[in-house]
């Protein structure tokens, strides 16, 4: 199995991306529950034959869809040791529960918070971006709200985020019991970003209606662009309005780790809660997302719960506390800080950093190179590692949603889709270590060439 695996990381490029997943592939997964034991070596062989050949394929130096990390093969050994190990890090005195202390030491360095912010491994960025509004929350509505529930409460709260916004910051709101309607989606300007006139006026305006404002989230990295909200006017606003300042940086957080795109984060270390994901620009395995919450007592305050078979000590098992299931909704949580832990070990910051900064690098080569292609133009700014740029023809939107799909299908390029001011585009984002020159052209070459057979077809 090892073997098979450091093969397939070895020989990932004389495969395709992906292939979509033969009919009769499918229906094997489909028998009944197994009542007799199978060969290992048997099933294996399935899993060679029918899983691992139809992935999505962000291992893969072409895959430049949505925002997937490539992972790394000292990621993949240290998910073996956490699964020998079959850690469970909800809580008792243990080394592992160390080694996510560990590494939440060293995101509270790297984003200049203090010894008394905590912090948590969760699965993504999704699950992080919820966290940070019931603590928020708990900080404008008091830990009663535990016990009576948002509906107790007579103040009527708002949340402001830029339109560019991940939808999970919505999700969120409607998760905690908010409701998305409390979510303000405030325009962005021509950068991109969240537009901050606006935002104070929008803030003005529901105060004057009644409203309590109570969080703002700005992006750092957005999905569709790259953009990066200006956080150091964000963290003016909220600090003058006194409003709980989260920042989403899923994938762009890690900018930190290189010095060349840190600046840019400039306002990030004021924030009061920061969502990111190992498993993007990290390049850890999935899943691998991290909260760091600046108030620890509020984030401790807004999880923590007595029961009698989860009592602490001083001594013994029961030691060690606060444990980590005192600060999300986990009780039981695997070992990922074990494969981040090994990531940031192996590599380096500096290295981790260097693998970030040349996937923007990239990202300036395929703008240039497409400004040079009378075939094809650039849809949005080009600011960290996302490219969004089309085919130039008539019915556009339909010729590169087609050309999408072919692309994805050729098994060369894996792109996908969004919208730009209306537009659709082609939208390749550069995460994995692993992409060079080579696939940038192979894929803009792709797209020319499809394009034109495309559109010479008669319809
Ligand atoms: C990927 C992403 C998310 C969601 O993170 P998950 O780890 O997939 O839950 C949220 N916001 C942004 C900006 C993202 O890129």
């Amino acid at each position: 199995m090892l073997d098979d695996m450091l093969d397939y990381t070895e020989h990932i490029r004389s495969r395709p991306v992906w292939q979509p997943i033969p009919p009769e592939v499918r229906a094997n997964f489909q028998e009944a529950l197994p009542q007799h034991p199978a060969d290992l070596s048997a099933v294996h062989a399935t899993f060679m034959r029918e899983v691992l050949p139809y992935a999505v394929g962000n291992a893969h130096p072409g895959f430049m869809g949505w925002v997937h990390g490539g992972g790394t093969p000292i990621g993949m050994l240290a998910e073996m040791l956490a699964a020998g190990l079959n850690a469970n890090l909800g809580g008792r005195d243990q080394m592992p529960i160390e080694v996510e202390r560990q590494v939440l030491q060293w995101v509270r360095e790297l984003f200049q918070f203090p010894d008394t912010a905590s912090g948590l491994f969760v699965t993504g960025t999704s699950m992080a971006n919820l966290i940070a509004v019931w603590v928020a929350r708990t900080r404008v509505l008091g830990t009663e709200v535990r016990k009576t529930g948002i509906a107790a409460s007579n103040l009527r709260l708002s949340a402001y985020t830029s339109a560019g916004a991940h939808g999970c910051i919505a999700q969120a709101m409607d998760l905690a019991g908010i409701g998305i309607d409390a979510l303000r989606l405030i325009p962005m300007n021509s950068s991109f970003e969240m537009d901050i006139a606006t935002l104070r006026r929008a803030i003005a305006a529901d105060r004057h209606a009644g409203y309590t404002p109570f969080f703002i989230a700005g992006t750092a990295g957005s999905v569709d662009v790259g953009a990066i909200d200006d956080l150091a006017a964000l963290a003016n606003v909220a600090e003058h309005e006194k409003i709980w300042f989260h920042i989403d940086g899923a994938y762009g957080a890690l900018a930190m780790l290189s010095p060349e795109l840190a600046p840019r984060l400039q306002g990030i270390e004021r924030a009061d809660s920061i969502a990111f994901d190992f498993h993007k620009w990290g390049q850890v395995p999935y899943d691998a997302g991290f909260v760091l919450v600046r108030d620890g007592e509020l984030h401790h305050a807004t999880f923590a719960a007595p029961a009698a078979y989860l009592k602490r000590d001083t001594h013994g098992m029961a030691a060690g506390s606060p444990w980590p299931c005192d600060f999300g909704p986990d009780l039981s949580r695997g070992f990922r800080a074990l494969k981040t832990w090994f990531t940031i070990k192996v590599y380096g910051t500096e290295k981790l950093g260097e693998t970030i900064a040349n996937t923007c690098a990239l990202a300036q080569y395929m703008k240039q190179r497409i400004e040079m292609l009378p075939q094809l133009e650039i849809l949005a700014p080009v600011s960290l590692n996302i490219v969004c740029f089309r085919f130039r023809c008539a019915d556009a939107d339909t010729i590169n949603a087609a050309i999408v799909v072919a692309l994805q299908e050729s098994g060369i390029a894996a792109p996908s889709l969004t919208t730009v001011n209306g537009q659709l585009a082609i939208r390749a984002a550069i995460v994995n270590h692993r992409t060079a020159r080579e696939n940038i052209d192979a894929l803009l070459h792709e797209t020319i060439s499809l394009g034109e057979t495309l559109t010479r077809v008669p319809k």
